[in-house]
């Protein structure tokens, strides 16, 4: 099968590798369909590294992964040819931070595509089943935003956005856009900015209300959302 193999900055080679050998109790088989591209996968590709987590041995890139289920425990739910999304962290399940249900803190996690575990740009991957989830009618393209789009969940929940309040987006790249659409999700009035033109009307092409920076100074908001993880941008 090919994979998408980082091997140092600017050098991913497109590799055969073998196929995963037979499934382990407890995890499923994924045919790889969709993988989304993370400002992480970025990083790595530019820099090799981020923060203490460094580029060693050659990495399969993407961690944003949908596809169609090929084989699953017999007592599981899922059903081979079933659209899934994939949760990308395997947390321990044994630390006090996955007893008390904070899973995503947990500080042995094994994270797809940060090093040295593999990402999921190959043609198969095989993932424990508890984080695997069946996508419902959704193309294995929207699936996979399924992890992005948990981000801006996140951040709207946190924030308590309420019903009607007025939301002010900085930054209208892929995680902007999310938070943007999570946030009208809770029936808030939503406006994102952004310098790039383009990201503004890939921002409108969703429906959202996109403006240019400026635009949105000396009105009030009850939640500001910063998706640009820049300085400027604070
Ligand atoms: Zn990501
Ligand atoms: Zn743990």
């Amino acid at each position: 099968m090919l994979a998408a193999v980082l091997h140092a900055p600017h050098d991913v080679r497109i590799e055969d590798r073998p196929e995963p050998g037979r499934l382990s109790p407890g995890f499923v088989r994924v045919a790889v369909r969709a993988v989304g591209i993370c400002g992480s996968d970025v990083h790595y590709y530019e820099q090799g590294r981020i923060g203490d987590f460094v580029l060693r041995e050659p990495m399969v890139l993407g961690h944003e992964a949908a596809g169609v289920v090929e084989e699953a425990p017999t007592d599981s739910a899922l059903q081979v040819g079933q659209v899934v999304a994939l949760e990308p962290g395997i947390p321990c399940g044994r630390c006090v931070y996955c007893r008390t249900g904070h899973y995503n803190l947990c500080p042995t996690v094994q994270f797809l595509a940060t090093p040295p575990v593999d990402g999921a740009m190959q043609e198969v991957v095989t993932h424990p089943v508890d984080f695997v989830y069946a996508a419902g009618e959704l193309t294995p393209d929207e699936a996979s935003l399924a992890e992005p789009l948990s981000v801006g969940i996140y951040a709207v929940r946190r924030c308590g956005v309420q019903l009607g309040e007025r939301v002010a987006v900085i930054g209208a790249g892929p995680i902007g856009v999310l938070a943007a659409l999570a946030a009208e999700g809770q029936g808030a009035s939503v406006g994102i900015v952004d310098i790039d033109e383009s990201r503004r009307r890939a921002a409108q092409d969703t429906g959202l209300r996109a403006a240019e920076l400026g635009s949105m100074e000396g009105e009030a908001y009850a939640v500001v959302l910063e998706c640009t993880g820049t300085k400027a941008g604070i």
